[in-house]
């Protein structure tokens, strides 16, 4: 059997964002598996977590017992469910699922039962500060065969325009909340009235707006048939979901920032949300995430994983893994890759004609140019676009 003999933090920014990816080594000459780990706004404490903790507790451990070695990561620090120690988890919890793989010579959604579609249909993010702006990018999109498009005016909170705010205020993001709905609402109205009923339309509220707000703009976007609306309240308020359902019949997803079962559990049982839309190594990785899709198949709720620049391509690759395989699959949010991202990540998966492919590699596929990843340093910075205010200065969830 082979075992563990090194586990190691690759830390690069190709595109700017700090991705952290681990890697798994064994003492079968070659063999080796890669996961994602990225949190990209901690990624020392990610680091650190792997390096000084995980390492040492799976030195010469098999390499085929993922089940048990997930739980003993889990439960080894006795406190658990934290993003930063999740995302550890996650880094080697998907490298023991691609040398998994790689063992059995069959890419991983055949370790899961095979395909259920031959490629995964996604959506893209369109982002625009006009009306005429956010029309041309959907036009774009559309002569590379993609259907499903995320619509953001200017992004989470929208364009602020004339704020009064006061003299000495903090620096941040300031934004109003009527200002975004009513800009939403002439979005989406534009764009139905432009493209009619064909194409599918998304909208991420990013937990911007007060709980009764959101049921307002919930209804308001009702009649355009939205495949999902995202995020309508923050994690804390997930209570409030009973009365969106009250209210109207708009899809919603919900799922990004989870991190414990215990976040999704009754969402999924009393069938409060349509999408879940986990980031998987946010809840630990593949093992959980797998779990995860197939008991919100016994509710009639479909996967939407999280999938924007800030998961590593190898975190891409196996969202693509589980929506392959997942009978209950719904979309796949996918990124722009710039170039870069392939060379760095050679196998990172191909999209055409509106459908994301995966190889047919051994495990996820993909691999990683650690020559090349090196001349891409992370940066050490302060975050900045998480501090978002309303125009008076009270910070909101960003
Ligand atoms: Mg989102």
């Amino acid at each position: 059997m082979p075992t563990i003999t090194d586990v190691r933090t690759i830390l690069t920014a190709p595109e700017g964002i700090n991705l952290i990816v681990v890697k798994v080594e064994t003492d079968q000459e070659g063999l080796y598996g890669l996961g994602c780990a990225t949190f990209a706004y901690r990624e020392h404490a990610v680091k650190s977590v792997v390096d000084d903790y995980l390492k040492p507790l799976l030195l010469k451990r098999d390499v085929h017992k993922i089940e048990d070695l997930w739980h003993l990561m889990h439960n080894n620090a006795y406190w658990r469910n934290g993003g930063i120690t999740n995302n550890a988890i996650s880094g080697v919890d998907m490298a023991l699922w691609d040398i998994k793989g790689k063992l059995a010579g069959l890419p991983v959604y055949e370790l899961l039962g095979g395909k259920s579609r031959e490629a995964v249909p996604y959506y893209r993010h369109v982002n625009g500060n006009t009306l005429d702006e956010i029309v041309e990018k959907i036009e774009t999109l559309q002569k590379e065969g993609i259907n499903h498009f995320r619509l953001q005016w200017g992004l989470y909170g929208g364009i602020a325009k004339n704020l009064n705010t006061p003299p000495n205020s903090e620096p941040g993001i300031y934004f109003s909340p009527s200002q975004y709905m009513q800009d939403t609402i002439k979005m989406f109205e534009h764009v139905r009235k432009h493209f009619g009923d064909s194409i599918e339309l998304i909208h991420d509220i990013h937990e911007r707006l007060s709980p009764s707000d959101a049921v307002f703009l919930a209804k308001r976007l009702e009649k355009h048939r939205l495949f999902f609306l995202e995020d309508p309240f923050p994690i804390e308020q997930v209570a409030w979901l009973e009365q969106l359902r009250n209210h109207s019949a708009i899809p919603v997803a919900i799922g990004e920032l989870f991190n414990n079962p215990l976040e999704w559990t009754p969402l999924i049982k009393e069938r409060l949300i349509d999408f879940i839309r986990v980031h998987i190594s946010q809840i630990g990785g593949f093992t959980p995430a797998r779990k995860l899709a197939v008991f919100a198949e016994q509710f009639g709720i479909r996967t939407a994983w999280h999938g924007p620049g800030d998961v590593s391509p190898v975190g891409h690759a196996a969202n693509v893994h589980l929506s392959l395989n997942a009978h209950n699959f719904g979309i796949l949010e996918w990124w722009d890759f710039p170039d870069i991202l392939y060379k760095v990540f050679p196998g990172l998966p191909q999209v055409k004609n509106g459908y994301i492919h995966a190889n047919d590699k051994p495990g996820f596929g993909i691999d990683i140019d650690e020559t090349l990843a090196k001349k891409y340093p992370i940066k050490k910075t302060v975050t900045q676009w998480t501090q978002t205010r309303l125009p008076d200065g009270t910070l909101v969830n960003p």
